[in-house]
Formats: structure tokens, sequence, C-alpha cells
């Protein structure tokens, strides 16, 4: 086996399966041989899961990616983690074609996780009134698929408390999953503990806010005093509270170093420094005005 045992730990979904709480977010990878190249990195490393979504219109390189490398690493198809998404363009009748494309390009027999990627619909403005049945509709599809065992958990993303409480009421299969935005600056308390009441897992992205975090004062500050990169000190403050996350790069070299989140301990102090910096800012989307 040429590449290290996956270091990361992982947290237990209501599903019964671990997902690792390390992953490669892969949105704007895009170029098959930069798709390769980061997944050849990453699985050195010791990721285990990867994040994909039908938008990012990677699945097809990271599957081939994923065919090619794990043998070269000594891994199979069970010891990595796979989430994609369903595109907003196939939200509602046509959730069951957009889930069956998405597994036929990413072509590995099954998805570890597949998420609603938006609560809206392409095409509809926010308020409409359709998009809760779209999305109601897209839940049933995916419970099928799952039933089936083509889609081991399934979930949601952007999703607000509101759209969290409707889908709880009314599923079959909870969500194993909520993937959103978060960071110091966006600590998501309510989603948190919604999430906490369902037994949902709730999961991280844009962790490094965009790459932009990188440079607040207070995380460069907190990361010399560990003399840790300030990368490390983002990720870790979320792994450290049991959130799973999903940082992105294309440079083997950073993909290397963000990995390294388990073998330090961020003080209370510091804990509590980062924390304090929450002023609700997002870099990403904004679904609260979604019906
Ligand atoms: P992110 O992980 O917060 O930041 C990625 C940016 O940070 C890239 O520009 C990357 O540049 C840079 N970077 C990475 N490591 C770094 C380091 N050690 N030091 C300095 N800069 C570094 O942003 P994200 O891509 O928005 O979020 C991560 C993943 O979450 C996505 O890729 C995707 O899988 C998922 N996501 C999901 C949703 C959703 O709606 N569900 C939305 C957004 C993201 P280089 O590539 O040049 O290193």
């Amino acid at each position: 086996m040429s590449s290290s045992s996956s270091t990361t730990s992982a947290v237990l979904l209501n599903t019964g399966v671990q997902m690792p709480l390390l992953g490669l977010g892969t949105y704007k990878l895009v170029a098959s041989e930069d798709v390769y190249r980061a997944v050849d990195a990453a699985l050195v490393a010791g990721y285990r899961a990867f994040d994909s979504a039908a938008v990012y219109r990677n699945e097809a390189d990271l599957g081939q990616a994923l065919k090619q490398l794990l043998p070269k690493h000594g891994l199979t198809r069970e010891d990595v983690f796979i989430t994609s998404k369903l595109g907003p363009k196939d939200q509602g009748e046509r959730a069951m074609e957009g889930a069956l494309r998405s597994l036929a390009q990413l072509d590995l027999g099954y998805i570890d996780l597949y998420l609603i990627h938006w609560p809206g619909t392409q095409g509809l403005v926010v308020a409409d009134q359709r998009n809760p049945g779209n999305r109601a509709q897209s839940w049933v599809m995916l419970e099928e698929l799952h039933a089936q065992g083509k889609l081991k958990a399934i979930g949601v993303s952007n999703y607000t408390p509101a759209h969290m409480r409707e889908l709880i009421q009314s599923c079959k299969v909870p969500p194993a999953v909520l993937q959103v935005e978060f960071h110091p600056r966006l600590c998501q308390t309510e989603l948190r503990s919604v999430c906490e009441e369902y037994g949902v897992c709730f999961q991280a992205y844009s962790s490094l806010g965009k790459g932009e975090l990188v440079t607040d004062p207070v995380v460069m500050e907190v990361a010399k005093h560990c003399e840790r990169t300030p990368a490390q000190v983002l990720l870790r403050w979320a792994v450290q509270q049991g959130v799973p996350v999903l940082p992105k790069s294309s440079n083997p070299d950073r993909i290397k170093d963000n990995a390294r989140l388990f073998d330090f301990t961020l003080s209370d102090t510091d804990m509590d420094r980062l924390s304090a910096l929450d002023c609700g800012h997002k870099y990403c989307w904004d679904s609260s005005e979604v019906a």
C-alpha cells in the first residue's frame, strides 16, 4: 500500500454508518487531470471522503479518478465515502432521473450520501409556493432509491430550520445529514440545535470562508501561538465540536496541510475567541427566503 492509512475520525450517522469527519470538497475542481491529482494527494494524506454534486460537473471525473486510484493505494470502494447532490434543476418530478444520472456519472455502484442541494427549484422565484411541493417530491424519490440500496444515506443541504421541520414532519426516512455553511463568522446556532433535536448530522461547508478566513487577524493569531496554519485552526475549530468538514483545495501541499487536524487541540480560550467572531456572515448562497 503506497499511501498512509486514514488518520481521520468519523461521526455515526442515524443510518448506523460512520462518515469521516474530514472530506475533500470538490467545487470548482473541473478538469479531469486536476480532479485526479487532488484525489491522489487526498488519498495519500488520509482523506476517505469526497464531496461532489451534479452542479459541480465533476461526478464522472471523480468516479473515474477513484476507480484508477483506489487500487493504486491498496483501497477498495468500501474504504471511501462519496457524497453527491441533486441539482436544483432536477428538484421535483425530475428527481429520480437526476439521482440516477448522478449514480451513472459516478459509476461506483452506489452513493454513500445523496443530498438535495438546495430547498428551491431552478427556474422558480424563491417565494414560489411550488417549492415546498417540489422538494417533498424529491425526498420521496430519494427515499425510494435509498430503499433500493443505491443511495446508502440521504440528506439535505442549505435547508433553514423551517425547511428542516417541514421535512421531519412529512418524511418516512429522516435526513441523515444537513450540509450548510459553517465557520467562526457563521456559527449557525439555531440550525445546530434543530439537528441535535432530530438526530441529524450537521456538516460544514466553506469552513475556510472560501479561502478568505485564513487572513482573519484572530484566526492568524491563534494559528501563530498554536504553531499551526490558519486553515488547520479553522478546520480544527469545527471538528473539535464534532462537525465534519469539507475543505476544498486543488493544491497537493494544501490538501496535505488541511488534513493535519487530529494531532492537536485548541484550548477553550481559543475556541471561544474564534466563536466570538460570529456575525452571521455568509460567503455562499442564502436560502433564508426560499418558501
Ligand atoms: P473552502 O473550502 O472554504 O475554501 C476553498 C478555498 O480556499 C479555495 O480557493 C482554496 O484554494 C483555498 N484554500 C484551501 N486550503 C487552503 C489553505 N490551506 N490555505 C489557504 N487557502 C486555502 O470553500 P468551498 O469550496 O466553498 O467549500 C468547501 C466544499 O464544500 C466545496 O468544495 C464543496 O464540496 C462544499 N460546498 C457545498 C455547498 C453546498 O451548497 N452544499 C456550498 C459550498 C461548498 P486552492 O484550491 O487554490 O488551494
